[in-house]
């Protein structure tokens, strides 16, 4: 599939990264160098003001109060449903606000998946899934008698498109897959496997974690049955998140959590639910990092997210060639299209000792399995480091990186 070169315009990085105030921060007396935003992302100040505003003038609970902070917090939660689904092309009232893609993919699988999959059924993964898009199949698989199909990955860190429409037959209910890999940078063509497994009645649930804070999505053209993401990793507070659903599935699906705001009369006989995502949202919800949500959609929406895809794209560019300099460094995850998202270990050195050194420098990457323990099982290694980049990070750091990785390399030797 050709995809358009994205539009740009001139953004002033510099200014951007000023608005960043952890970023100014020494580490072990060395400037910072924030290479872990695959794990979670640096929050711009208007992010942080938008919490500290909502607790200093608006806090209330929503949907409860009539009185005049109770609206002004519904306003900031529903704001945030609202913009946040313009954001991803797709309808506010198919937007379940959660804490994060983990209980958006468990509510797929308690409340779509295990009333509906029998002995015999079948789930398709692939190999570069993240613990939380593996583990709650897993259990759905343990209670209905499904099993699960692993789609394999080709020498560059690519699903295997072939090997994986194999996979998708009548058995097959579901394919979950990610988006982007959190471990190899690896763009996945979910329309187009989307399209596949529509084509022969399959759901697909697709992880969007590592791929809403990189580029400009349009759910609705994917064509998934449902769409997964998380808060923190796009600029926004940790505990936010949302969950897209087809209107007929979020209609269909029983409620997962039980409690107030999810309903629209309670008996001891029984209880009525309410409709649409509200029906899913028991509880108080995380309302200030709600209006911090809405805050980083207006941020990165106004950066324009194919400005941050160019400048992610020159970064991964500059550091890929870069690393291509360090002796005995290997990558894992060489995909044409990449996110900004490096796994790579250096000959002779454990990756949590390289990782424990370069914090020293002041860099700071990831090390271990980044919970995808059967990738790891794949690569035949117990962990990577990985180094993650956002459009906040610059060429300067990444000759910073490389200096101090070639130092504590030599350490290591
Ligand atoms: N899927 C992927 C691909 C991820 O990278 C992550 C976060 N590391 C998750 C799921 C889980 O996200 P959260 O912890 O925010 O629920």
């Amino acid at each position: 599939m050709t995809v358009a070169a994205p539009t740009t315009t001139a953004i002033d990085w510099a200014a951007v990264r000023a608005d960043f105030p952890v970023l100014t921060r020494e580490v072990h007396g060395k400037p910072l160098v924030y290479f872990d935003s695959a794990n979670t992302g640096q929050k711009p100040n208007a992010v942080i003001e938008a919490v500290d505003d909502f607790y200093r003038r608006h806090n209330a609970n929503v949907s409860r109060a009539v009185h005049t902070l109770g609206t002004e917090a519904t306003e900031a939660y529903e704001g945030a449903r609202a913009k946040l689904a313009r954001f991803l092309n797709v309808r506010g009232d198919e937007l379940v606000l959660c804490s994060g893609t983990t209980f958006a993919i468990n509510l797929v699988a308690y409340s779509w998946a295990l009333p509906r999959l029998q002995p015999g059924d079948a789930i398709v993964l692939t190999r570069m899934e993240h613990h939380a898009n593996i583990v709650p199949w897993q259990l759905v698989a343990q209670r209905t008698g499904a099993t699960i199909k692993v789609a394999e990955l080709d020498e560059l860190g690519r699903l295997d498109l072939a090997r994986l429409y194999s996979l998708l037959t009548p058995e097959v209910k579901l394919l979950a897959l990610t988006h982007v890999s959190n471990v190899l940078g690896t763009v996945n063509p979910v329309r187009e496997i989307c399209r596949e497994a529509r084509k022969r009645g399959i759901a697909t649930l697709v992880d969007g974690s590592q791929a809403a804070p990189h580029r400009a999505l349009d759910i609705a053209a994917i064509g998934c049955d449902f769409y997964a993401l998380t808060g923190h990793k796009m600029s926004g507070p940790t505990g936010t998140g949302a969950l897209w659903a087809r209107r007929e599935h979020l209609d269909a699906m029983p409620p997962f959590i039980g409690g107030g705001e999810m309903i629209k009369e309670v008996r001891f006989e029984g209880t009525v639910f309410a409709d649409g995502p509200r029906r899913f949202e028991a509880g108080t919800p995380n309302i200030a990092g709600f209006a911090g949500l809405g805050a980083a959609v207006d941020y990165l929406s106004a950066l324009g997210m194919d400005n941050i895809e160019a400048r992610e794209q020159a970064l991964l560019e500059r550091f890929t060639a870069a690393l291509g300099e360090v002796p005995g460094l290997r990558i894992f995850g060489t995909a044409p299209d990449k996110a900004a998202v490096v796994s790579f270990l250096v000959e002779g050195a454990h990756a949590h000792d390289l990782a424990t050194l370069l914090d020293l420098e002041g860099v700071a990457i990831r090390s271990g399995h980044h919970c995808a323990h059967p990738l790891m099982q794949h690569f035949g290694v117990p962990a990577t480091c990985r180094a993650s980049l956002a459009y906040y990070n610059t060429f300067e750091e990444i000759d910073a990186f490389v200096a101090a990785l070639n130092k504590v390399r030599t350490l290591l030797a």
